[in-house]
């Protein structure tokens, strides 16, 4: 029994369909576990094809015969401003829930809720101020540019900051005029469980917003499968998204696709060593290492090496590993007992590849529960595993190298690209090394600190597509050309002869 239960937890988790709590059709149902106990405290149903369609059917009937994408930008704004403050009224229980559901530390859960409704606020803001473009050719036309929602998208979203990244994804959709299906990960549905009564109290007419939960082969495929949802957001690891892909291309959806990633950080030896290691401790070791663009191989100037590598593995060996509830934890559980052995055999394989400087197995003082004390290897080749394959867990890869040709060769020498962190103090060189780095996204002497604007993505295997600012309203809209004869038409007479 996990102590730290939080109050009023559902038994049962059900869908969310044309604005009614509903089971399964088939009634089938899977256990969800707490990565303390990994005991089940809930029981979630699980959607298949015909509950996909229900909510299709839902959310197509709203989008045809409801209000909701002729409303005018303003209006939509302002239930999107209502979701915002209800989201952060919600911020200590949905804090709580997802603590407690992915084993995130509390004191990071606490920022979700501001995130997710930074994200409401950001699109009702770009919906309104969105222009639509006109093209004038003198004398002859005028063409104008409709932007026009695509209909039904729909949303699969993985499990780490399982909340936050659905409001990602919901908040451009619903600030377009779409209606929604969403499929959050099976490993954590119990905060997206919030989402109906805010979505209810903001106004959100109903039927614009249907959640189906359950296993990703069966009720994630099927809204990839369903001819009615002409897109597909989707989150999560590379090889789902490569099946995704194969399978939409059936139906022609539009796709985007945020894959997974290995992210290289840089440490060139005029750095700040200090403000490098604190944001290279922090951007591997923060949200349990379960983060997309963690910056799992640290890529370190020989010069410095010896020395970066000692203070790393000291501060990694003093980060608090503890149960996910406690202020004082720094890193917390790892989400499910399937992915704990998945990173404990990438531990057991990075002993026999590189050099451990600190962890590589659990705390003694938490013999139960999901915990890896956090876990540094050294002198990693670039033909490791370790150094290739993205670990989603508090695992760092350390390699030395000597010039800048060098690291930004070893940086690009892995099948991703979501992110990377360059850290020097030669302006010059921080630009350069930024620009020639394969990645979506770089940060010059910086953690990850997203601004809502900009693109978001990856390149090769991290994705395709990008979302972010604008490119978000693109992907959940299309764009209809009206031409206008302003003049005569010369048409060429057939038949008139
Ligand atoms: P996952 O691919 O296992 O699952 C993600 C979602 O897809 C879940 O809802 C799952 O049920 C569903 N799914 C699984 N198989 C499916 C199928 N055949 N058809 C349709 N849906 C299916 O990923 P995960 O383990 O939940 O998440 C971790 C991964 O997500 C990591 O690789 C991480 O890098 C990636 N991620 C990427 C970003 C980004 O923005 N690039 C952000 C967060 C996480």
């Amino acid at each position: 029994m996990n102590d730290h239960r939080p109050a009023g937890l559902p038994e049962r988790i059900r869908h969310f369909i044309d604005g009614e709590e509903v089971d399964s059709l088939s009634g089938r149902t899977f256990e969800v576990l707490d990565p303390v106990t990994n005991q089940p405290y809930a029981t979630a149903a699980a959607g298949q094809a015909e509950d996909i369609d229900r909510a299709v059917t839902a959310a197509r009937a709203a989008f045809t015969d409801g209000p909701w994408p002729a409303m005018t930008a303003r209006e939509r704004a302002r239930v999107l401003f209502r979701i915002a403050d209800a989201v952060e009224a919600e911020a200590d229980r949905l804090a709580e829930l997802e603590t407690f559901d992915t084993g995130l530390p509390i004191t990071q859960a606490r920022g979700q809720a501001r995130r997710a409704a930074e994200n409401f606020r950001f699109f009702g803001d770009e919906i309104v101020a969105l222009h639509e473009d006109a093209y004038r050719v003198p004398g002859a036309q005028v063409n104008y540019v409709v932007r026009k929602p695509v209909g039904v998208a729909g949303l699969i979203t993985p499990w780490n900051t399982p909340f936050m990244l659905e409001s990602w994804k919901l908040a451009p959709a619903l600030a377009s005029g779409c209606t929604v299906v969403l499929k959050p990960a099976e490993f954590t549905p119990l905060s997206a469980s919030l989402w109906p009564r805010i979505f209810a109290e903001a106004g959100l007419p109903r039927g614009v917003f249907n959640l189906v939960g359950g296993i990703g082969e069966e009720a994630g495929q099927a809204l990839v499968d369903h001819p009615h949802v002409p897109r597909i957001s989707f989150t999560g690891e590379t090889t789902t998204g490569q099946t995704i892909m194969g399978r939409a291309a059936a139906n022609l959806k539009g796709l985007s696709m945020e894959l997974g990633g290995k992210s290289p950080a840089v440490v060139f030896a005029d750095a700040d060593l200090d403000a490098a290691l604190d944001s290279t401790l922090f951007g591997v070791f923060s949200l349990n290492g379960e983060r997309c663009t963690a910056g799992s191989r640290i890529l370190v100037d020989r010069a410095i090496y010896p020395e970066f590598c000692a203070r790393y593995a000291e501060r990694a060996q003093r980060i608090v590993v503890g149960p996910p509830h406690d202020p004082a934890t720094e890193v917390g559980a790892l989400v499910h007992p399937e992915h704990y052995e998945r990173v404990l055999g990438y531990v057991e394989l990075g002993k026999r590849e590189a050099t451990l400087l600190a962890g590589g197995a659990r705390p003694e003082h938490l013999p139960t529960g999901n915990y890896l004390a956090p876990t540094v290897f050294a002198d990693v080749k670039p033909d490791a595993r370790i150094f290739q394959e993205e670990i989603f867990g508090p695992v760092v890869a350390l390699t030395p190298f000597d010039t800048e040709a060098e690291v930004v060769a070893l940086a690009n020498d892995v099948r991703y690209g979501l992110a990377g962190y360059v850290w020097t103090n030669d302006l010059k060189r921080g630009h350069r090394v930024a620009a020639a780095i394969d990645a979506g996204m770089v940060w010059l002497n910086s953690h990850n600190i997203r601004d809502l604007r900009t693109p978001f993505g990856g390149v090769k295997a991290s994705g395709v597509g990008h979302e972010g600012g604008r490119r978000s309203i693109d992907f959940y809209t299309t764009e209809q050309i009206v031409h206008i004869a302003l003049g005569e038409v010369h048409t060429p007479r057939f038949g008139a002869r």
